[in-house]
């Protein structure tokens, strides 16, 4: 079997918030237990709200945050396991491109300056080459190559997002991870961003793991999908299934909230409203973690983790309806839903 690019196991992230004033020590179990694989020159789309822990997964693999407990892979090669040192090293075969263009490019660099400081770190080549990379590199994402001299300030949001997608792509790395790539960006430049990083992928063979809570965008650009709640991966599976035949309703839910083109569509379609808001990742209900907003919570939601559980089509769901109540069985929550909302 070939080795994935990218294989996360039981990825536990926690942060420390301190003693909480008892001699107890207070803690944010912010990932809990992810796990996922990406092939080489693929996409993953990673989908939940904000403060789902979907960024800190990407922080973690990039070893920005440090990982509690579990294990990360590259290739084959122990992210989790190597020193701060060997991280460095590692940093050439694993980038990542933040959500605001605005923030993540030094101002006082030129273009040239942000694009070969990879290329100085981690190769030792002469000024020359370096400098026709770069130029090379600016025009594969659709720019002059004569804007390197130019300073990150005298470019619009997404030029400044293209530069920062040349800076990930110069080391010609194994995998980039994209977080919020475009959600600071109109949504005409939006499009013209992800066309860009599709033909990227497709010249590079380089893997993407895209942290978005747009759906349509994780859509656009993943054959696969994970949706996360409260720090854990609810479903996963092609984007196909999980679109058209949702597992959990959660899912189902987040789906239902995007809206139609055609009016007539919209006015018919099956929406699921949430109650509540998301509990505090410091506090997370027992059992299912989102049993305080499911409409179809049990009472053994209350007292027992749902397993995940294969989905027909594909991927996994970790729901009790597919071992309790109408007994799913890994089928899709759909038809379920509009019984339950048809009849009261
Ligand atoms: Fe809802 Fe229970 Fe399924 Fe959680 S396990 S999503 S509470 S039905």
């Amino acid at each position: 079997m070939t080795e994935p690019c990218l294989k996360v196991s039981d990825l536990h992230v926690m942060y420390d918030l301190g003693s909480n004033g008892f001699g107890k020590r207070k803690r944010l179990h912010a990932v809990n237990g992810a796990s996922f694989e990406i092939a080489a020159g693929e996409t993953l789309g990673l989908v939940g709200e904000s403060g789902s822990g979907k960024s800190t997964i990407g922080l973690s693999i990039m070893r920005l945050i440090e990982p509690w407990s579990g294990k990360v892979t590259l290739g084959g090669t122990d992210v989790t396991g190597v020193g701060r040192k060997d991280v460095r090293t590692l940093r050439r075969r694993m980038q990542m491109v933040f959500q605001d263009p605005y923030s993540s490019l030094n101002p006082s660099m030129t273009v040239e300056q942000l694009l070969e400081e990879p290329l100085i770190i981690h190769r030792d080549l002469p000024k020359a080459e370096r400098s026709a990379m770069v130029g090379q590199m600016l025009e594969s994402v659709g720019l002059h190559a004569g804007y390197a001299v130019r300073y990150p300030h005298e470019f619009s949001g997404g030029q400044r997002q293209r530069i920062a997608i040349a800076r990930a792509m110069i080391l010609h790395p194994e995998l980039v991870v994209l977080d919020e790539p475009v959600s600071a960006l109109d949504v005409s430049t939006q499009s013209q961003i992800l066309n860009l990083l599709k033909a990227i992928q497709a010249g590079s063979g380089t893997a993407f793991l895209l942290v978005a809570h747009d759906l349509a965008v994780v859509r656009l650009m993943s054959p696969n999908v994970a949706v996360m709640y409260l720090g854990e991966i609810v479903e996963a599976g092609p984007s196909g299934r999980v679109y058209d035949a949702p597992a959990h309703p959660y899912t189902a839910a987040l789906i239902s909230a995007v809206p139609f083109p055609d009016p007539e569509r919209q006015r018919t379609a099956t929406r699921i409203i949430l109650k509540g808001d998301l509990p505090s990742p410091l506090n997370p209900p027992s059992g299912c973690r989102f049993r305080t907003r499911c409409p179809f919570a049990m009472e053994i939601c209350a007292k027992e983790t749902p397993p995940a559980v294969p989905v027909e089509g594909g991927g996994t769901a970790a729901c009790h309806l597919h071992a309790h109540g109408p007994k799913l069985a890994g089928r899709s929550l759909m038809p379920f839903i509009k019984e339950r909302l048809a009849g009261g």
